[in-house]
């Protein structure tokens, strides 16, 4: 090789090399470049050293300066890529970013929510929509148009939380059929979730504010066959298969009145602890709306009818995921509300 052309080569050698090293995107693609052209058996640089040989003795000192540069500007470049690289790599505070990330805990939906969304979406399939009202109430809209006796002891400052001044916190979510009769003309199919507020002590199994959701439909012509029908339809959505009873019952704004159990998916009617020995898990209440209920928001009573139903989704929730006391769904403890919350709730970031 003539030393021009040896020249050459180390000029391409060093560009090449140079832009193959600076250019490297990661760790891997910088040792490819490394062995590529600084590799000890198949390097160019080597190789380049190796064609020395071939020069002649005159032209050896000019050759062997110029592999020198090249080399050097090559090794050069290869450290400090190197260091870019993993500077990269470990982060600004030195930690290593290559490690996996941990899972990260996003947060999810509370059980009662997820019961209350399964509920909406079973009664929004079988045409009903939903309806909300305020959760400061009046005693009309609380009481008096649902037609409790003045003198009844859900009344009572006991059982109920009065505001100062007028009005009261909703006992339950029934005002809202009240101010939906008034404001609609039926058919009505209204679900109602929201928040209730009683005045009761904290403890394992009551709690002052609770969620509730109920049900109203109104229409002309409709009777018990169409609450039975369509509660049954409910449980059969949300229970399984399950069988269901209706048991007679009282309510001031439902005449009749019945109390709807579903039997125990746990043990199948048998008894168990869950059922407390009787087979079955009492769900809801329900019944027709009472005349003066329809009257007391301006409907014609001889004209339309309907009926009504409530429930608890809260302790939907604790028999569903076998919350032992009602307190953990108010605690926000997130070892709790990780272990129900659907796998879709946390991520890796
Ligand atoms: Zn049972």
């Amino acid at each position: 090789m003539n030393l021009q052309d040896y020249l050459n080569e180390a000029e391409s050698i060093e560009r090449e090399g140079g832009v193959a090293l600076t250019a490297a995107p990661d760790i891997d693609a910088l040792e490819q470049a490394r062995i590529a052209f600084l590799g000890d058996r198949q390097g160019r640089v080597k190789a380049l050293q190796e064609a020395l040989r071939g020069i002649s003795k005159e032209d050896k000192p000019a050759a062997g300066k110029r592999f020198n540069e090249a080399r050097t500007r090559l090794e050069a470049l290869l450290a400090e890529r190197k260091t870019a690289l993993s500077r990269a790599v470990a982060g600004a505070s030195g930690e290593d970013l290559t490690l996996p990330a941990r899972r990260q805990w996003l947060g999810a939906k509370h059980p009662v929510t997820l019961v209350i969304e399964e509920i909406e979406g079973i009664f929004r399939e079988l045409g009903f929509s939903i309806a909300q009202g305020p959760e400061a109430e009046s005693d009309w809209y609380n009481f008096g148009a649902l037609n409790f006796p003045p003198n009844h002891p859900a009344l009572d400052a006991h059982d109920t939380l009065y505001l100062e001044g007028e009005g009261l916190l909703r006992t339950h979510t029934s005002p809202v059929q009240v101010r939906t009769l008034q404001r609609y003309e039926p058919p009505i199919r209204v679900l109602i979730p929201g928040n209730v507020y009683r005045r009761d002590f904290f403890d394992a199994s009551h709690a002052p504010m609770f969620a509730q959701i109920e049900g109203l439909c109104v229409d002309e012509g409709i009777s018990f066959v169409d609450l039975k029908s369509t509660l049954n339809q409910f449980a059969e959505r949300f229970f399984g298969a399950a069988k269901t009873r209706f048991r007679p019952s009282f309510f001031p704004f439902t005449e009749p009145s019945a109390e709807m159990d579903v039997q125990c998916g746990i043990c199948g009617g048998t008894g168990c602890a869950a059922c407390k020995g009787t087979g079955w898990i009492e769900i809801l209440g329900s019944g027709m709306v009472h005349p003066n209920v329809l009257e007391a928001a301006g409907v014609d009573s001889e004209k339309y009818t309907g009926w009504a139903f409530g429930m608890g989704p809260g302790r939907i929730a604790i028999s569903r995921y076998g919350i032992p006391d009602i307190r953990i769904l108010y605690d926000s403890d997130v070892r709790f509300l990780e272990r129900i919350a659907q796998p879709t709730g946390g991520a890796t970031t």
